[in-house]
C-alpha cells in the first residue's frame, strides 16, 4: 500500500523504466523519460513559487502535456485542477477564482485571450504548451504544430523541461490526506462544486480499478474521457500512470481519430463517454478490425441505454461495460467486472450499472436515510475511501450532500439480492403525470430501440391538466429519418401510456456537458446554458 500518487509513481518506474509510459501521435516517452522530465518540471513550477497545497490550473486538451503537468504537481505536493478547455471567460474565471489557482498551463493558442481573463486573479504564472491536435481535414489528418504562437508570459512547457533538465524539486511528501485533484462536478444539476480528492481517495480507485478491469502489464489505455473530468483523470490517465502499461494521448475527441488510434496503438482498454461510442458507431468505415486489440471497453458518466450497447455488440463484437461514478466519488466506483455481462432490471428493462467496487459501501435509503430492503426503490448512498473529504471551501454543501461521510448521490437506484445496481434517473429528473411517476430514462431507453434514433432526452414540461407531461428532444442518425406520430406509436407499443411522450421536438444536436451527459435541465430552461 503506498501513501501518496508519487510513492506510487516510483514503483512503477522502478519496475520498468524503459517501458513505453506515454504515447502520442508518433512520439513516445519511456517511465524513466517521464520521471525525468517531471522531476524538471516539478523544480521550474517550483521556481515560479507553487509548493505543497497550491493548485494550479491545467487548461488542456488530451495531451501528453497534461500528464506530465500531473506528475510535477504531485512531485511538489500540489493540487493538479482541470479546467475544461472548451470553458471560455467568465466560466474559466469563475472556476480560477473558486479554486484561488496560483498558476496555469494552458495551449499557445489560448494565450492571449487567458491573459486577459486572468489578470487581476490570484494567479501569478502562465506556462503555455503546443496545442498538440490533428485536425481532420477531408481524409487526411494534419497534426497541427505549424504557426505556433508566442510562448505565454511564464515560458513554454517544452523548454521548461529542456532549461530544468536534472533538477528536482525540494524533497516533499504528500500523504494520503493531500490534495491530488481539485475536480469540479459536471454542473449537470447546478453551478459546479470543487470536489477534494486526495492521494488517497484516487488511490483506492486506481487499486480497484485495476482489479476489475483485469489490467495486465504491458496493457494499452486510450485516454478516450476528457482528462479535466475525473473519470478521464483517474480511470484513463492515473490508472495508466500508476501501472506497468501505456496510456495513448491523442487530442481533442474526434471521433476519427479515436477509431486510428485503437487500431495503430493496439489499445486495450479504455473508459469513455456513451457519447463518445455512439459517435464512433455513426462513422460508416468503423469495423470489428480496429477492435481487434481490446479487452476491455467501459462506458461511464452517463445512462447507457441496453440497445446501444447491443448495437454496438453487433457491428464491432465488443461489448460496452458500464461503470458509475460521480466527481464526488473520485470516478467509478461501482462497475460490471471485465468479462461479465450487466442484467437487466427487469420491470424497467434499465442496465444494471454493476457491482460496488470493493471497499465501497452501497446502500439504498428512504427519505429519513433509513435502508430499503433489497429490490426496493430509493436514493443511494455511498461512503468508503473513494468518497471525498468534502467540497473545496464550502462546508455547508459538505454537510448538506455527504453528511457524516455518506455521501447522498442524488441518484435513485435499487439493489437486487446479489448485489447488482439499477440506477433509476436523477432523483430531481421525475416526472408527475397526473399524480403518475414517470422516470425520463425508461422512456429515452424505449426511444433508442428505434432505429433511427441516435439521442433521445426526456423531461416533463408544465400541463395545466396533468401538472406535467412528457416531452422527448430527438436527433436522429445521418440519413435517417422518422416522424413524430412513428415515434409516438413506436413508444406507445413499449411502454404504458401515461409515460408516453406527448410532444417531440427534433433537434440536430442535444445540449450536453463536456463530460458527455445530456443536459436535460438546460431543456427544461431551469439548468445553466452549456458552455460554447
Ligand atoms: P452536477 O453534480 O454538477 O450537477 P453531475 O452530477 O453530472 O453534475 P458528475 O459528478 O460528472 O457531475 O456526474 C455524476 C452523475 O452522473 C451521477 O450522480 C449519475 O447521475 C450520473 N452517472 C454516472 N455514471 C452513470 C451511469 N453509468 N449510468 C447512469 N448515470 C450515471
Ligand atoms: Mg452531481
Amino acid at each position: 500500500v503506498h501513501d501518496s500518487l508519487v510513492a506510487a509513481w516510483k514503483d512503477r518506474v522502478a519496475k520498468n523504466p524503459d517501458a513505453t509510459a506515454l504515447r502520442y501521435f508518433d512520439g513516445a516517452l519511456s517511465a524513466r523519460e517521464v520521471d525525468s522530465a517531471t522531476d524538471a518540471l516539478a523544480a521550474a513550477f517550483e521556481a515560479r513559487g507553487t509548493g505543497r497545497g497550491d493548485r494550479v490550473g491545467v487548461y488542456l486538451q488530451n495531451v501528453p502535456q497534461y500528464a506530465l503537468v500531473m506528475l510535477a504537481l504531485w512531485k511538489l505536493g500540489a493540487t493538479v485542477l482541470g479546467l475544461n478547455p472548451m470553458y471560455r471567460r467568465q466560466e474559466l474565471r469563475r472556476i480560477v477564482d473558486d479554486a484561488g489557482a496560483v498558476g496555469v498551463v494552458c495551449a499557445d493558442t489560448d494565450v492571449e485571450e487567458t491573459l486577459g481573463t486572468l489578470a487581476g486573479s490570484t494567479v501569478r504564472w502562465l506556462v503555455s504548451t503546443s496545442a498538440l491536435d490533428y485536425q481532420c481535414r477531408d481524409d487526411a489528418r494534419v497534426f497541427a504544430t505549424t504557426d505556433r504562437p508566442a510562448p505565454a508570459p511564464d515560458g513554454d512547457l517544452v523548454a521548461l523541461v529542456e532549461e530544468f533538465a536534472g533538477r528536482r524539486p525540494s524533497p516533499v511528501r504528500p500523504t494520503r490526506d493531500d490534495l491530488a485533484f481539485l475536480t469540479y462536478t459536471s454542473g449537470t444539476t447546478g453551478p459546479p462544486k470543487g470536489a477534494m480528492n486526495t492521494h488517497g481517495n484516487v488511490l483506492g480507485v486506481v487499486a480497484t480499478c485495476a482489479e476489475w478491469t483485469g489490467l495486465t502489464d504491458g496493457d494499452v489505455v486510450f485516454a478516450m474521457a476528457p482528462l479535466f473530468h475525473i473519470t478521464g483523470a483517474v480511470v484513463n490517465a492515473t490508472l495508466s500512470l500508476l501501472t506497468d502499461t501505456t496510456l495513448v494521448l491523442t487530442g481533442r475527441f474526434h471521433p476519427e481519430v479515436a477509431l486510428e488510434a485503437f487500431a495503430a496503438h493496439g489499445v486495450t482498454f479504455t473508459i469513455g463517454s456513451i457519447t463518445a461510442y455512439n459517435a464512433i458507431h455513426e462513422l460508416p468505415h468503423a469495423g470489428p478490425e480496429h477492435f481487434a486489440s481490446v479487452k476491455a471497453l467501459y462506458s461511464g458518466g452517463a445512462p447507457i441505454p441496453p440497445a446501444t450497447v447491443e448495437r454496438f455488440r453487433e457491428r464491432f463484437g465488443v461489448y460496452l461495460h458500464n461503470g458509475y461514478g460521480m466527481t464526488e466519488t473520485t470516478s467509478a466506483v461501482i462497475a460490471v467486472p471485465a468479462g461479465r455481462r450487466a442484467p437487466v432490471h427487469p420491470p424497467s428493462g434499465t442496465l444494471s450499472v454493476g457491482m460496488p467496487l470493493p471497499g465501497l459501501t452501497a446502500r439504498v435509503v428512504d427519505l429519513h436515510g433509513r435502508p430499503v430492503p433489497p429490490g426496493e426503490q430509493g436514493e443511494l448512498e455511498l461512503s468508503g475511501p473513494q468518497v471525498v473529504p468534502g467540497y473545496w471551501e464550502n462546508p455547508e454543501a459538505t454537510e448538506r450532500t455527504m453528511p457524516g461521510g455518506r455521501l447522498r448521490t442524488g441518484d435513485v437506484a435499487v439493489i437486487d439480492e446479489e448485489g447488482w445496481v439499477y440506477l433509476v434517473d436523477r432523483l430531481k429528473d421525475q416526472i408527475n403525470v397526473s399524480g403518475y411517476k414517470v422516470w425520463p430514462r425508461e422512456v429515452e431507453d424505449a426511444l433508442y430501440e428505434h432505429p433511427s434514433v441516435l439521442e433521445a432526452a426526456v423531461i416533463g414540461e408544465p400541463d395545466e391538466y396533468r401538472g406535467e407531461v412528457v416531452v422527448a428532444y430527438v436527433s436522429l442518425k445521418t440519413g435517417a429519418d422518422a416522424t413524430r406520430d412513428e415515434l409516438i406509436a413506436f413508444s406507445r407499443d413499449r411502454l404504458a401510456a401515461y409515460k408516453c411522450p406527448r410532444r417531440i421536438h427534433f433537434v440536430a444536436d442535444l445540449p450536453k456537458t463536456q463530460s458527455g451527459k445530456i443536459r436535460r435541465a438546460e431543456l427544461r430552461g431551469t439548468g445553466p446554458a452549456s458552455p460554447s
